[in-house]
């Protein structure tokens, strides 16, 4: 069976999130967006895991769910936030992990309280490299999944530009026997991960990273699995398998970080700037600091190979995000949110739509129209760039 995931989210107590995101909630709109497997984010922050553990009722071994919303299963998981020195540079390295149950969740718990303050954000920054971390939580479980986070993220990817590492190897040496899989992140897709032969044997999975429970974030990007059984065992195998039958990425020049450029509360003419990485510029031109190097040019630093990509994978834009454009408002009106919630409905989620042939009867025509064009690809970005999202255009 085919089962949508979302593996990387956040709680409230990670920085930058909304106080409101609670498990019961997060359970509700993974429901009704159709997120049939989601994690639980934070899961090492101590008030996050308390409320986990009583909460979540046992599925099956590692997975978990909430009787008021049974479809929706959960799965041990935070994102880390790995800091070492190495070739005299401070490296920050973000990293999901996926943890089999909650034994192990405490060996863990007690291995990583030795390097970092756990109760100050529910992402914990860590004092480790990351290789002694991977080796350290193979040696815990070999179940335990490590995946680096956004790889090309310019701050906290493994191959960001701000980090120097120019290979996975470099980064995290021996580590690297345990590593099965990266994550895109919002502004790269299997296209561009494929142009690095280092990554060639790894899988690849898409995720939202949401900081919030808004219908947009949750579920932005996703990977839809092919599972023999739903427990923990065989997401994990499925992801190392590369039974991955599907990823829904963002077109990525929507992504925050895809473009080189300078976002425009750097300078004090409050003036935007961002360029394309072929015009091969260091700084600048409107301030003459170094720009924020964005994700399309690491991926031409880093290329060395042309192959056809095999993944399978569709580009979405979230519905409701898509709803607040044709119609006006934010996502978070309430007219939106109820169209979004009647559409979605209909369809039993929303990942039914983006998968749907074509004709939606039941969609007003404005929308059902935007939908058409986001699947024929008739639209652009105005592309995203140092921390801003890409801005959608439709061809006419
Ligand atoms: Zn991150
Ligand atoms: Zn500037």
């Amino acid at each position: 069976m085919e089962k949508i995931c979302d593996l990387h989210i956040h709680s409230k107590y990670s920085g930058g999130t909304s106080t409101q995101i609670n498990i019961n909630k997060i359970a509700h709109n993974s429901n009704i967006k159709g997120i049939e497997i989601i994690g639980t984010g934070d899961c090492f922050h101590p008030l996050w895991l308390k409320e986990l553990q009583e909460n979540l009722c046992e599925y099956s071994n590692g997975i978990f769910f909430l009787p008021k919303t049974p479809r929706v299963k959960f799965i041990l998981q935070s994102e880390v936030e790995l800091m070492w020195t190495q070739n005299s540079q401070i490296k920050k390295v973000h990293f999901i992990v996926l943890v089999p149950n909650f034994d192990k969740l405490k060996e863990i718990y007690e291995f990583i309280i030795n390097f970092g303050n756990l109760k100050i954000d529910g992402r914990p920054v860590l004092n480790i490299s990351a290789e002694k971390f991977i080796l350290k939580m193979n040696n815990i479980d070999d179940m335990i999944e490590v995946i680096p986070a956004h790889i090309f993220t310019p701050f906290y990817g493994i191959l960001g530009s701000k980090l120097h590492f120019n290979s996975l190897k470099e980064a995290i040496g021996q580590g690297i026997n345990y590593i099965h899989a990266i994550e895109t992140g919002l502004s790269a897709d299997p296209s561009m991960i494929r142009q690095l032969s280092e990554l060639n044997n790894l899988s690849i999975i898409s995720n939202s990273d949401s900081h919030s429970l808004n219908f947009h974030r949750l579920g932005r990007e996703a990977t839809a699995l092919e599972l023999n059984n739903i427990d923990y065992h065989n997401v994990i195998e499925s992801i190392r398998k590369k039974k991955i039958t599907k990823t829904y990425e963002f077109n990525p020049s929507e992504g925050k970080y895809y473009y080189d450029g300078h976002r425009s509360d750097r300078h004090s003419s409050g003036k935007d700037y961002f360029c394309s990485p072929k015009r091969n510029l260091i700084n600048c031109p409107v301030c003459g600091k170094m720009l924020t190097k964005g994700v399309l040019s690491r991926v031409y630093e880093l290329k060395d190979q042309e192959i056809p990509v095999i993944e399978n994978f569709q580009y979405i834009i979230p519905l409701l995000h898509l709803i607040a454009i044709v119609y006006g408002g934010s996502e978070y009106s309430k007219y939106n949110v109820s169209l979004y919630r009647d559409v979605v409905n209909t369809y039993d989620g929303e990942f039914n739509i983006w998968n749907k042939e074509s004709v939606f009867e039941e969609v007003p025509f404005e929308l059902s129209n935007a939908i058409e064009k986001v699947k024929s690809g008739k639209y652009w970005f105005i592309p995203g760039h140092d921390g801003v999202y890409g801005e959608l255009q439709f061809e006419a």
